[in-house]
């Protein structure tokens, strides 16, 4: 029978960075990509770009730019994404919901992004307005699923097309068979990759793949990786998507509430031990949630093994 619930445990405690930089050393570089938001002002604008710059030496696989609820940032995401693929020499994808929009809608941002150079989109739900536990109500003539909309996108042109997993069952399924159910739908229609909704313990994802390659799915899963510097937010955030927040973690942040310079730091050596942990565990490529900054981005890719694509760059 498959050691189904239990990971393994590694060849290695990951609890001291130079074992970490020794395992990096040997299980080659990690690929990494980076998600951003579209930015609301000039100066949130300047914040990303400084991030962008930073981030793209090190070369990731593709970067990602958040669409609002209810397609609340769509100009913005699109400007966002336009913008990376004629100044920068990464990849976008563009994130694309249901939300709100008829099919049509939908369809015409698909073209615009294709127009604008765009060849990857992360396709989702969205939430509605309850949030991601509540009944999902599509738009009378909108796509009224992800899976729904994978197929839309592939019928526009032959986008690569990332979804969204769910490493603790979205807050709205009734069943791992219906959840995982669901990622297979999903890639049936054209998905090549899972991204993940955050979590904070290495074991929740590995049990997740587990339970895929259980059930005969071979399509790649991506860590969706986010550093923790604002606990309360990242509290409510997790309520909200069905992710569980251990003791650890709110033990870790407990008191340093008004202290910012210290939970950066404490994000950043737990961020990284959970990287380190799921590279021992064999996963080789990350996404990180990187809230348009670059620093605690850059370090956690440091530690695990990430390097400039030019020494000395950084
Ligand atoms: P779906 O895959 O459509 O499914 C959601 C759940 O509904 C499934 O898990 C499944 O259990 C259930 N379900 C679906 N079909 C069926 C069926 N036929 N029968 C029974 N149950 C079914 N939100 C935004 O608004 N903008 C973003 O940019 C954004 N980016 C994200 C990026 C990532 C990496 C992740 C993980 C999430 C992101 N989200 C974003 C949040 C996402 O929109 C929510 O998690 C949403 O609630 C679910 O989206 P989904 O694409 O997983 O939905």
């Amino acid at each position: 029978m498959t050691d189904f619930f239990t990971p393994g445990s590694g060849a290695m405690s990951a609890s001291h960075v130079n074992l970490i930089a020794e395992a990096a050393e040997k299980l080659g570089q990690p690929r990494v990509s980076f998600e951003f938001f579209p930015p609301k002002t000039e100066a949130l604008e300047m914040q990303l770009w400084g991030a962008i710059r930073k981030l793209e030496q090190l070369a990731p696989s593709f970067v990602s730019v958040t669409y609002g609820a209810g397609g609340s940032t769509r100009d913005r995401t699109h400007r966002t994404v336009a913008r990376i693929v004629k100044e920068t020499t990464m990849k976008p994808a563009a994130h694309l919901t249901c939300v709100g929009a008829s099919r049509a809608e939908v369809d015409d941002v698909l073209r615009d992004y294709w127009t604008a150079g765009v060849r990857h989109v992360v396709a989702l739900r969205g939430d509605p307005a309850g949030g991601a536990g509540a009944m999902f109500d599509p738009h009378a003539s909108g796509y009224s699923s992800a899976a729904e909309l994978v197929a839309g996108a592939k019928r526009i042109a032959d986008f690569e097309i990332s979804v969204a997993v769910h490493p603790e069952k979205h807050p709205a399924s009734p069943s791992w068979e219906i959840e995982i159910g669901n990622f297979k739908r999903k890639l049936d229609a054209g998905a090549t990759r899972g991204i993940s909704q955050f979590f904070f313990d290495a074991d929740t994802f590995l049990r997740f793949r587990d339970r895929l390659a259980h059930e005969g799915v071979s399509a790649p899963i991506v860590p969706g990786i986010m550093p923790v510097t604002n606990f309360r937010g990242v509290r409510k955030m997790a309520v909200a998507s069905g992710a569980s927040v251990p003791a650890w973690l709110a033990r870790l942040f407990d008191g340093i509430d008004d202290d910012p310079d210290t939970r950066r730091l404490v994000a950043a050596a737990a961020t990284a031990e959970l990287c380190a942990r799921l590279s021992t565990e064999g996963v080789e490529d990350f996404h990180f949630y990187t809230l348009n900054r670059a620093d605690l981005t850059l370090a956690i890719c440091r530690i695990i093994g990430v390097r400039a694509s030019k020494e000395g760059q950084l």
